[in-house]
């Protein structure tokens, strides 16, 4: 039911320069204000009426949130790291080229150019491309908030359809996605009813890391489009740790994978379908991924 409040317009457009003002600010106005990256979904949630706010918090100022470096053992990549910076940094090379993949099918070139990483995370879409893929590659995010920064693994961010794990005036500063060891290699595959502009109808980020003996020290898969929120497969990527990576384990991995799908039906696809497309998706990642590990000399483009 409509209300007076759902015709409220936007009064104040905010342009903060450091990340504790956003925090305050944020805090401050409370539910009056939105976060704004690119827009790119907040532009649309705004002219459906979907969202009242009278205050737009624009990240677009913020130098830190843009930080996309390697520090230690991990990559960094700020929140507000468009999909087009990532698609072109030779820091997503090699075993991490799954980022460059899943980031290089989001919209169009225009949409990419000014989506954020943190928006595509922050908006919680179940059928968001990015997520798939930083699942596999065990991302966690940093979060800040008037009670400081933590830490959290990416699977543990999200909560529910389009609910996140910020609290009240936090934000999602970076995605930091540990540097595989050599020999890994990642994929990312994304089914729609059409090759570019499309919403998947499954999509699927896989990751694995290989010793010199063969044995798979690490695997990680990733789902989209097949629950209430994207999905880490923890249980389906086991099965494939501690052994070498055999025809029969990428079968009970993918097997394994689709049982743990709680899809809907809707205009795209049966859930039926969708559980079935996820166990042919995920093998098919798994071999692509494994392919690259075997080729991976561990260089990468720092
Ligand atoms: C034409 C079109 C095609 C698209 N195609 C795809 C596609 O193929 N695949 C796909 O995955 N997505 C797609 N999208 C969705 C969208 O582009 C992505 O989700 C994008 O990554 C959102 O980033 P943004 O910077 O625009 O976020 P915004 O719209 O600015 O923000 C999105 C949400 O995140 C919050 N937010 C943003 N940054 C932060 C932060 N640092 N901390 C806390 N909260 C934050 C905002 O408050 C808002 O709730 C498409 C969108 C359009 C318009």
């Amino acid at each position: 039911m409509r209300t007076d409040v759902d015709h409220r317009p936007v009064t104040a457009f905010q342009e903060p320069t450091t990340v504790e003002q956003v925090i305050s600010l944020h805090r401050a106005l409370g539910d009056a204000a939105v976060l704004v990256a690119g827009a790119t979904d907040v532009g649309v949630l705004l002219r459906r009426h979907r969202i009242h706010p009278t205050h737009l918090v624009s990240l677009r100022r913020v130098d830190a949130l843009r930080r996309f470096e390697v520090d230690g053992d991990d990559l960094v990549v700020g929140a507000s790291v468009t999909h087009r910076s990532v698609e072109r940094s030779r820091l997503v090379a090699g075993s991490l080229v799954a980022l460059r993949e899943c980031c290089e099918t989001v919209g169009s070139i225009q949409t990419r150019n000014i989506g954020t990483i943190g928006g595509n995370l922050c908006n919680a879409s179940p059928a968001a491309d990015t997520p798939p893929v930083l699942l596999a590659l065990g991302a966690s995010v940093e979060l800040a908030g008037e009670a400081g920064t933590r830490s959290l693994p990416l699977d543990r961010f999200f909560l529910d359809y389009r609910r996140t794990a910020l609290a009240a005036g936090e934000v999602l500063t970076a995605v930091r996605i540990p540097l595989p060891a050599a020999g890994s290699g990642s994929a990312f595959l994304k089914l729609g009813r059409r090759g570019a502009m499309e919403i998947s109808i499954v999509c699927v980020g896989a990751f694995l890391s290989i010793d010199p003996e063969g044995v798979c020290r690490r695997a990680g898969i990733g789902l989209g489009s097949v629950a209430s929120t994207p999905i880490k497969v923890s249980e389906a990527a086991a099965v494939l740790e501690g052994s070498e990576v055999t025809p029969s384990r990428l079968d009970e991995a993918a097997g394994l994978a689709a049982q743990a799908c709680a899809p809907i039906d809707d205009v795209r696809g049966s859930a039926a379908y969708r559980k079935d497309v996820t166990a042919t998706l995920v093998r098919r990642a798994l071999v692509r991924a494994l392919d690259r590990a075997r080729g991976d000399t561990g260089v990468t483009g720092q």
